[in-house]
């Protein structure tokens, strides 16, 4: 038996244990482009313009893309009735997501509630606990790979959000976050890539039962606007 194999949809596993860089990662193991378009809208907030956030109307814009996702692969895969997925705030972003999933690169993402976020200058989850300069350094970045990123929109007020090719699911930035910001960067299953295995190798690991399975209908549980009954 060798170390790695690949699922019916051609997706590469792995064994537990090791991080791998995006960069390291054929084209093989990323998702469906129509996938990648959906999820992207969620992950990268693209299409947040200075005005669209200076009227506060678009706040959000990407959770609904999340949803979006949601809703098409309710209708892609229908067999299944329920899919893994994690409670944010259970989380305790020990690193395991990040580590533990069958998939060579993890089918969990970092994801941003836009709603709840400060827009902070000085983001917790954006820089190291002592920067050398507050600036897009890569020395000065929690982000080992780069996935969260920040546009300036006014001083003093910046936008954040997160590379979804890029994130590899470590939480560094939500446990920043969380520590001493509004908590609107979490960890979520991103259903484009997971293949909703029968036993969550994640959940397994999990030290804080954050994970649970829930109904395909509804397969995300999002903080800020995108929460249910917000
Ligand atoms: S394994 Fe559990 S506690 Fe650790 S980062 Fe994942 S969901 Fe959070
Ligand atoms: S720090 Fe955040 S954005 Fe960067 S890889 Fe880890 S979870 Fe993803
Ligand atoms: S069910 Fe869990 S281990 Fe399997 S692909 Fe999805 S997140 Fe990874």
């Amino acid at each position: 038996m060798t170390d790695e194999s690949s699922n019916a949809s051609g997706e590469r596993r792995r064994p537990a244990g090791s991080v791998r860089h995006p960069a390291e990662h054929s084209a093989a193991n990323e998702p469906p482009p129509s996938g990648q378009t959906l999820a992207a809208a969620q992950v990268t907030g693209q299409g947040l313009s200075r005005r669209d956030w200076l009227k506060g109307g678009a706040r959000g814009v990407g959770l609904l893309g999340f949803g979006a996702a949601a809703g098409f692969l309710g209708t892609r895969e229908s067999k299944a009735a329920t899919r893994w997925q994690i409670d944010p705030n259970q989380c305790i972003q020990c690193g395991r997501c990040a580590t533990a999933c069958v998939l060579e690169v993890s089918a969990v993402k970092c994801v941003h509630s836009f709603s709840m976020c400060g827009y902070c200058k000085l983001c917790t989850g954006y820089f190291e606990p002592e920067p050398i300069n507050l600036d897009e350094g890569a020395e000065n970045q929690l982000c080992p790979t780069g996935a969260l990123q920040r546009k300036f929109i006014e001083d003093p007020y910046y936008e954040y959000s997160i590379n979804k090719d890029l994130c590899v699911g470590c939480g560094k930035c939500v446990k920043g976050c969380n520590m001493f910001g509004n908590g609107s960067l979490y960890l979520q299953v991103s259903h484009d890539r997971c293949v909703n295995c029968n036993i969550c190798a994640i959940a397994r690991e999990c030290p804080a039962q954050a994970f649970r399975q829930v109904p395909v209908t509804k397969p995300y549980l999002l903080r800020g606007k995108g929460a249910a009954g917000k």
